[in-house]
């Protein structure tokens, strides 16, 4: 029923997810937490669905930006044991929530970690905070000069407090023009753990790596990884597989990336009709037929998050051949070219992104600038879509 109800349907591939951790795990070792970056609805894939699935893939620690994500993945949650934490926003009003709730939360002001003393103590129940420090990214952090006061305030309020980490984060370890900026980043980190440490102050956790540090910078992995988009299946660019490979040159002789994508979007062919030569399909005049053509609607707009700028350049898949965008994206609906693909009839799968065949439509392709920013496009998937998670 779910499924006939809805126009397009999101599937979430289990066993490539399961693949994906697997590698992962074992490259970071097998001692490291792997805590599975849920932010922007799972990067598209659906925090309600992937969570669950997540978990019977043995994950029990999940990264958040904010309380409302927070609060929906405590929701989806099955297991007693897995853990939330916040990495970015959350209001003062929120924090007895998080408090109540075992959800962990990143402090980089001193404004935060007074809220949270003051719930934690109002409530009966330790706050669990991660010090996230400034180490040169210059956005978030806890700035050196307001240590010494972080410090005596968590040594103050020890019994309100549970340390559970001592983290920051990358400017942009993707990219080996970054170096310099990453290397003073590691430095500083290291530095002041010590100097926290010389003041008895031992967070259960250090941790720093997201995907591209963790893959370019094994130094940065420490015992708590914070793994977004390579858990979802993708480099996070192109450089970082590049370098990848040329350090385990087993991976490039397999001649097979060892991440899959867990994403594919699918719709159906809605209808199709013959059109003759010399007519315009859709809205305006943007596609004139060339010959007799057989045209198919499918039920995806702009409105789904296809971009109206595919019109006449998108590509989806039809029978494990390429059919192009024919004329105008609407909001709800786009028609393609079906002519030279046999026998396409109504009902037929589409896949928007994601494999049919021996094809593929990437998430890079479907974006129309090619500079890999995966991220951007998977995220814009409405959540609306309903998501299933398969074999
Ligand atoms: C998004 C994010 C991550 C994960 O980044 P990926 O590149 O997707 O692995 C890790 N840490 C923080 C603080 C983040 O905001």
């Amino acid at each position: 029923m779910k499924n006939a109800l809805y126009p397009s349907r999101i599937e979430l591939s289990k066993s490539s997810f399961e693949k994906n951790v697997s590698f992962l795990q074992d490259y970071v070792g097998k001692d490291v937490v792997f805590s599975s970056v849920i932010k922007g609805n799972a990067y598209g894939h659906g925090i309600e669905d992937f969570v669950p699935m997540a978990e019977e893939c043995g994950v029990r620690h999940f990264s958040v930006f904010s309380s409302d994500e927070a609060r929906k993945a405590c929701r989806a949650k099955n297991y007693e044991e897995t853990h939330v934490m916040i990495m970015g926003m959350i209001n003062n009003g929120a924090l007895g929530w998080a408090i109540e709730n075992d959800v962990s939360f990143f402090v980089f002001e001193l404004n935060r970690l007074k809220a949270a003393i003051e719930e934690a103590d109002r409530i009966g129940k330790q706050a669990r905070i991660h010090l996230h420090l400034e180490t040169g990214m210059n956005r978030l952090g806890l700035e050196e000069h307001k240590f010494e006061e972080a410090v005596s305030l968590i040594k103050k309020y020890r019994q309100h407090l549970q340390l559970d980490g001592i983290c920051t984060h990358y400017a942009g370890a993707e990219s080996v023009g970054n170096y310099v900026r990453i290397q003073e980043q590691i430095e500083n980190f290291e530095e002041y753990c010590d100097w926290f440490e010389e003041r008895d102050i031992n967070p259960k956790h250090r941790h720093t790596a997201c995907s591209a540090s963790a893959l370019n910078y094994p130094e940065t992995i420490m015992d708590l990884v914070r793994i977004g988009i390579s858990q979802y299946g993708f480099w996070p660019n192109r450089e970082t597989y590049m370098n990848f490979v040329k350090r385990y040159p087993d991976v490039q002789a397999k001649h097979k990336d060892p991440l899959e994508r867990v994403l594919t979007w699918k719709s159906q062919i809605m209808s199709t009709k013959k059109v003759p030569a010399g007519e315009f399909v859709g809205y305006g005049n943007t596609y004139l037929t060339s010959r007799d053509q057989e045209i198919a609607s499918i039920p995806i707009g702009y409105s789904h998050g296809f971009g109206r700028n595919l019109t006449n350049v998108g590509i989806v898949l039809v029978k494990g051949e390429r059919a192009p965008v024919a004329g105008l994206v609407n909001m709800n609906l786009l028609t393609i070219d079906i002519t030279d693909i046999p026998e396409v009839s109504k009902g037929d799968e589409v896949v928007i992104i994601g494999k049919q065949g021996d094809q593929e439509m990437t998430v890079a392709s479907f974006s129309e600038m090619r500079n890999f920013m995966n991220y951007e496009v998977l995220v814009q998937i409405p959540s609306s879509i309903p998501r299933f998670v398969v074999k």
